[in-house]
């Protein structure tokens, strides 16, 4: 019997995919809470963005700051395409957005969740939810696992698989703690993708603006000086910053930050598309033919009105002062805002309650190629509980279909 620790998407993929590639071995999971496949069901807003429209895995790989470069041969053998194939098989139409999402045609992850379930119950796999695994270990004179459950009993398998997903909560407990029990490494888990809290004077009163291209830079003593930066859009929002270029730095740099307290100050060059040279030569050409103008009006920059009267305020340059009267100091400082704005962060909030874990199992102690233990033979990973993490946009869901599909084929095999 093969036994499938946690009834999320990896856990239900793999032994879905077990029990279709060898229907005479019976296939167990185990679910601790209630309800299975609780994080698909409100994924994507309730519409769970299943997957993304790359089918080349090298372009693939680049959305996941940690688990890409395993995961180049895992996308090879199944990949964003088989996953589409899959779940139009089993009668759920897909569509792909203009930015690459795939979501439901219904827009409903219930779509999604009621797929795995049926496949799962016509192939016969066995569901037990209310049944957290306690303990997991392993008897080298019967080769078999133990699991002990939370109501006291036991059971004893030839296979089994860790689905449990991240955790970023203290201290090495669920999945991780089975997978150290086994001597497995686990990376300290922190989480990934989350938004900014800032109260910088700049930001006053700018929620709910939209920067379409910034390139922004996290800088402070304990962050490396190379690698944390972004470009790309930024929301103000009544917190601090939120938006795609902020949630790819705190992904990529979910590390470095967490080592940082989430303490730093974030570099922002509003007008990214242009040299400081040039910029300052726009500001000088704009001041030389609309002398008359007031500073309100400045030159089309490309980022909002609002933006432009919070950096005037910022530089303390009054709003009805004429463009004639700018003197170079204080065009010097207008620039220096516009290129570079220091903003300091004190802190994280979630992205829409939406988060992953950065850490977990350690990956050069998984096979790649059916998702086993190098440590424990028999034992088997998929999914969040990896030390991998996708970008948003469907490839945190593509990681767990690709290694649970990989593991439930792993299992199998031998
Ligand atoms: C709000 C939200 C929205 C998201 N939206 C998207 C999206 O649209 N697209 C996307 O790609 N990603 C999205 N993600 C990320 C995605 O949901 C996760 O990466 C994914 O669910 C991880 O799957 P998993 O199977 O590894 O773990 P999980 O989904 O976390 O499932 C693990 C399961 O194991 C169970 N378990 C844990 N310990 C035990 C134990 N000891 N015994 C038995 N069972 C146990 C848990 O109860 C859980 O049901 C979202 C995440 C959140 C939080």
């Amino acid at each position: 019997m093969i036994v499938v620790i946690g009834g999320g998407p990896a856990g239900f993929f793999a032994a879905i995919t077990a029990r279709e590639a060898q229907p005479d071995i019976p296939v167990l999971l185990l679910e601790k809470h209630q309800n299975v496949l609780r994080k698909v069901l409100v994924s994507g807003g309730g519409r769970c963005n299943v997957t993304h429209n790359c089918h080349d895995p090298r372009e693939l790989i680049k959305q996941y700051p940690r688990g890409g470069r395993e995961l180049n041969g895992a996308f090879h053998r199944f990949g964003p395409g088989d996953t589409m194939s899959w779940f139009e098989d089993q009668g759920v139409p897909l569509k792909a957005e203009p930015d690459g999402r795939i979501f439901p045609t219904s827009d409903s992850s219930t779509n999604i969740v009621e797929a795995l379930q049926t496949a799962a119950y016509n192939l016969g796999v066995q569901v037990r939810t209310r049944c957290g695994v306690k303990s997991l270990n392993f008897d080298p004179l019967t080769h078999e696992f133990h699991l002990e459950l939370d109501d006291g009993s036991a059971l004893s398998c030839a296979k089994v698989m860790i689905a449990t997903g991240g955790q970023t909560s203290g201290g090495l407990h669920g999945g991780f703690a089975l997978a150290a029990g086994l001597g497995h490494t686990i990376e300290n888990p922190v989480p990934s993708l989350f938004t900014f809290k800032s109260q910088d004077p700049l930001l006053y009163g700018l929620a709910g603006l939209a920067a379409p291209k910034v390139t922004i830079k996290a800088k402070g003593q304990d962050l490396p000086t190379k690698g944390l930066v972004e470009t790309g859009p930024v929301l103000v929002t009544h917190w601090g910053l939120s938006g795609p270029a902020i949630l790819r730095l705190s992904a990529w740099g979910a590390r470095a930050l967490a080592e940082a307290e989430y303490r730093f100050n974030l570099n922002v060059n509003w007008c990214p598309d242009v040299s400081r040279v040039d910029l300052d030569n726009q500001l000088i050409n704009w001041a030389e033919s609309n002398g008359r103008k007031q500073i309100s009006h400045g030159p089309e920059l490309g980022i909002p009105r609002r933006l432009w009267e919070a950096i005037l305020d910022k530089v303390h340059i009054p709003k009805d002062r004429k463009w004639a009267e700018l003197g170079k100091k204080s065009r010097n400082a207008l620039l220096e805002a516009l290129t570079a704005s220091n903003l300091s962060v004190y802190g994280k909030t979630a992205n829409k309650e939406e988060f992953v874990t950065c850490g977990g199992v350690r990956l050069k102690e998984v096979d790649f190629k059916t998702m086993e233990s190098r440590v424990q033979p028999g034992l088997f990973f998929a999914g969040e509980v990896l030390d991998i993490d996708g970008i948003t946009g469907g490839f945190n869901f593509q990681g767990c279909w690709t290694t649970g599909y990989l593991a439930g084929m792993g299992m199998v095999q031998k």
